[in-house]
């Protein structure tokens, strides 16, 4: 009797070893395989496909000896329907243990859709069941050798990254542990493409003071591994669960080898994936990770993505140039002026106040048209008043605004002669102004029109018509 309990024993215990002995590759390619199958139908947020993927995670951490942050769940829910789920790794020192790492992955993804009764299924296995696969491995590959860690290590894969960073912007809102202890988030988002894409790139190495020296130290970096940084993330058109973090100023890096997939496309499966270079990748986050728990002179640069920036600004100055025509209109008759080339540069400030702006300008403008009696080139001053409404993002806008505008006529020739002032044309002029733009990063190109409502003949012509201006610019702001 007591042998065969002896015998049993030693079977349970040869299994975690028998476990061990698949390879890490091996074991990456079968969360992938397994996550981004057609069975899966996608893992969008909220399904029921998404909480079979949510359960397959807790079961491998639970199988690892991952501690749940809470007593009896490793589930963080919100909105009802989501659910990150988080782990913890404790470290060991007295006073860093206190501190933490974390390190995310976001493990939903589109779904699927149905076409001509066809099923078409988004299965993501480069985003992100790649990601996921490395956390659970590089989780396994800490907790043994947790003995060297310091700091403690919160892993965590998000919900609902896909429908707009919703989980990880609640855990960042929602924290398990004070905010400021958190030291360090990695979002592991689309590493499965290393060996086509030549690199994984850690953007936001500028966020930790000496993070290329961190990154880069040639003993953490496993041959056959190319890694890259950037200093900060910088895309305007991806986000990933880094951003939520960000805006608590909490240094961020964000792990991937890039775009070279089929991203969010049903072409992103399993069998395009690069498990060798996910491998190395994992063997790189975990050796990169221990350094960081372990270095009691770790920091923040105190730096942050401007795309992270939290504020818009409440004022804008910019400087601007304007190139366009002009062409006098009659007030009567059938014929306009033929248009002129006409350029103008100024300086702006626009007053923010989310999707409204006040926005005041003044510039010199170089006024010219066609007129019977000879060409008119007039330098004038004019000062625009224009209501905004915008859509705003740090990094990028579209603006639209209407407004008026007065200008003052300083010098002008007509012809080969000087401009009359006295008993031909007047100085003054009033009107309206309107336009579009767009916005990149501090560059906001546009299109103007400026029309004259006031003459800017004294006299009418022949036909009972005055003149007055109108124009027509394409602008180049610079705004700071
Ligand atoms: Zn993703």
């Amino acid at each position: 009797m007591k042998r065969q309990i002896l015998f049993i024993t030693l079977i349970i215990a040869a299994m975690p070893v028998i476990q061990a002995q698949t390879t890490l590759k091996e074991r990456l390619e079968k969360h992938v395989y397994t996550l981004a199958d057609d069975s899966l139908r996608g893992r969008k947020a909220g399904s029921t496909e998404g909480l079979r993927a949510a359960n397959y995670i807790v079961n491998q951490w639970k199988e690892i000896g991952i501690a749940s942050y809470k007593e009896d769940t490793y589930f963080q829910s919100f909105r009802e329907k989501y659910q990150n789920i988080i782990g913890i790794i404790p470290g060991n020192d007295p006073a860093l243990k206190d501190e933490y790492i974390v390190v995310g992955a976001h493990y939903d993804h589109l779904g699927f859709k149905v076409e001509n009764g066809d099923t078409i299924v988004y299965n993501g296995a480069d985003d992100n069941a790649s990601g996921v696969a490395t956390l659970i491995e590089l989780a396994r590959k800490l907790k043994e050798s947790q003995s060297s860690l310091q700091r403690s290590v919160i892993l965590i894969a998000f919900d609902a990254e896909e429908i707009g960073l919703f989980g990880s912007k609640h855990f960042a809102d929602n924290p398990v542990v004070p905010i400021e202890k958190i030291r360090l988030i990695l979002s592991v988002d689309m590493v499965g493409w290393h060996k086509t894409s030549g690199y994984v790139k850690y953007a936001g190495a500028g966020t930790i003071k000496n993070g290329d020296q961190l990154l880069l130290n040639e003993k953490i970096i496993p041959e056959g591994l190319h890694v890259t940084t950037q200093n900060f993330e910088k895309s305007l058109f991806t986000a990933t669960d880094t951003e939520g973090f960000a805006k608590k100023k909490i240094p961020t890096l964000a792990v991937s080898t890039g775009l070279k997939s089929p991203y969010h496309k049903p072409e992103d499966d399993a069998h395009l994936i690069d498990y060798d270079g996910m491998a190395l990748i994992t063997e790189h986050l975990l050796n990169f990770i221990q350094t960081v728990s372990q270095d009691a002179n770790y920091q923040a640069s105190g730096k942050l993505a401007d795309k992270h920036q939290k504020d818009q600004p409440k004022v804008w100055f910019g400087i601007s140039a304007a190139i366009g025509d002009n062409f006098h209109y009659y007030t009567a008759g059938a014929l306009d002026g033929k248009p002129t080339a006409s350029y103008g540069i100024g300086l702006l400030t626009q007053l923010n106040m989310g999707m409204f702006a006040i926005r005041p300008e003044v510039y010199y403008e170089y006024l010219q048209a066609q007129h019977p009696d000879g060409k008119i080139k007039a330098s004038k001053v004019s000062v625009p008043l224009n209501l905004v409404v915008q859509m705003t993002e740090r990094m990028a806008g579209a603006d639209f605004f209407i407004g008026g505008y007065y200008s003052y006529l300083f010098s002008g020739k007509q012809g080969n002669g000087t401009l009359d002032l006295t008993d031909i044309f007047y100085r003054n002029e009033g009107g309206l102004n309107y336009g579009c733009g767009l916005r990149v990063g501090p560059l906001r190109a546009g299109f103007s029109v400026k029309y004259g409502l006031t003459n800017f003949t004294r006299h009418k012509n022949a036909d009972g018509a005055h003149i007055r201006n109108q124009a027509t610019y394409f602008t180049l702001t610079y705004l700071f």
